[in-house]
């Protein structure tokens, strides 16, 4: 298992020992993280590595999944479609289901910490169903730009009764009296999904994967979901083929909190499957190996999303220092930096996408030097162990510690 002290040959004793003294003074708190899955998606992939840093340092931090119905996750995927933009307008039946399902959630899920931290809007409600005694903090991974109004009306009745909201991008802050800060995802460098792999264990997992190491690759790594824009990224594909021979990976999971994976995964099959240098991979073996392979062994990485929260798909390729391309939505641009990490165009510029792929595939001076420069800018902005610190800083404001006398 990895431990904190992994972490100093990357970030260095500096950085560790600043974090080790931040958490010296909130031992013994006990703070509970409430999200609506255990895999698939990001905010799961940063507490699978999160919480066993937060216990290591001494704080009794607890992770707690909601009890959700299909029918509460249709609802709150189109709650979630609808915050970022889709047209939506919920029913009182959705709107019951949705409370009704966290109420019950409340009567199994006693709460008697110091802190509770829910994240997303599935669990938002819950902050109604609970006599509250202590802090609370919404932690929105989604992006909040402009909301439809039906969805945010409904859920800003919840937000106003937190203590602060936290939110990915300034863009996404609300007018609301309510704390609200900003604070970037992360990624966990020493995960499986991160860690170095030699070029044995890559080609191991490309092969069976059913992936040739020998053609150029283009990978696009995201839950199906229509926001990401999978078939944007085929189209894409398709353009570049026509100059350059090469293969697109589309690697893609669903979540058990997102029923439109599998849809989104079959209108891909039915319109590519045919194609044999696309290869459409769901919910594979060694899914964290997977990722990790395909991202390193990617020449570039595409992420095509018409929304995005924040992307930690981007931060993960660029730490490999695989190049990425990618659309200036949600939290894409502050990690692909244009002509400095790898290239970044409005998601509808499908020909500027293809023509920044092109060059990438062609030139290797550049595929490095954006590589390098990708891996350095995740090092100094998106690892775990600053998140880490920005939580800890977070939770000195609301858990003073005891005086000494
Ligand atoms: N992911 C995965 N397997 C897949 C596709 C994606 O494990 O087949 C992971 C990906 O590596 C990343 C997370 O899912 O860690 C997606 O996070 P991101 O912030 O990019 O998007 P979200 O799904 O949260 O909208």
């Amino acid at each position: 298992m990895v431990k904190l002290n992994d972490y100093t040959a990357i970030v260095g004793p500096s950085v560790m020992a600043r974090i080790r003294q931040k958490a010296k003074k909130l031992a013994g708190k006990k703070i509970v993280a409430i999200s609506s899955t255990h895999q698939g998606g990001g905010v799961a992939e940063i507490l699978n590595s999160f919480v066993f840093l937060m216990n290591e340092l001494g704080i009794n931090f607890g992770w707690r999944i909601i009890h959700g119905t299909p029918d509460f996750f249709e609802i709150t995927k189109i709650i979630h479609n609808g915050l970022q933009g889709a047209e939506v307008k919920l029913t009182n039946r959705q709107k019951q289901v949705y409370l009704e399902v966290l109420r019950r959630f409340s009567v199994f899920n006693h709460l008697h910490h110091d802190l509770v931290i829910i994240h997303d809007p599935q669990p938002l409600a819950l902050i109604d169903f609970y006599q509250k005694k202590q802090p609370w903090i919404w932690r929105c991974h989604v992006d909040l730009s402009d909301p439809g109004k039906s969805p945010w009306d409904f859920l800003a009745a919840y937000v106003k009764k937190y203590d602060a909201m936290v939110v990915s991008d300034e863009r996404y802050k609300k007018n609301l009296a309510v704390g609200q800060k900003i604070i970037h995802p992360a990624i966990d460098p020493l995960s499986d999904k991160n860690k170095k792999l030699t070029a044995l264990e890559i080609k191991r997992v490309l092969k069976n994967l059913g992936v040739n190491p020998a053609k150029p690759i283009i990978a696009q790594v995201s839950r199906f979901d229509l926001f990401k824009d999978p078939a944007g990224a085929a189209e894409i594909f398709r353009l570049v083929r026509k100059k350059i021979n090469c293969q697109l990976v589309l690697l893609g999971n669903t979540a058990s909190d997102d029923p439109e994976g599998v849809v989104v995964y079959e209108g891909l099959l039915k319109k590519y499957g045919r194609d044999k240098d696309i290869k459409i991979l769901i919910n594979v073996h060694e899914n964290d190996l997977a990722v990790n392979a395909v991202q390193r062994a990617a020449s570039v990485v595409m992420q095509k999303s018409t929304k995005e929260g924040f992307g930690l798909v981007a931060a993960e390729a660029l730490y490999k220092g695989t190049p990425v391309v990618a659309s200036g939505v949600g939290g894409l641009p502050l990690q692909v930096l244009n002509n400095q990490t790898g290239f970044v165009h409005p998601p509808d510029d499908f020909l500027g996408f293809a023509r920044s792929i092109e060059e990438i595939l062609k030139n290797k001076k550049l595929r490095e030097k954006l590589g390098e420069q990708g891996r350095q800018h995740v090092i100094d902005h998106f690892l775990i162990t600053r998140l880490l610190e920005d939580w800890l800083d977070l939770f000195a404001e609301y858990l003073p510690a005891k005086k000494r006398r």
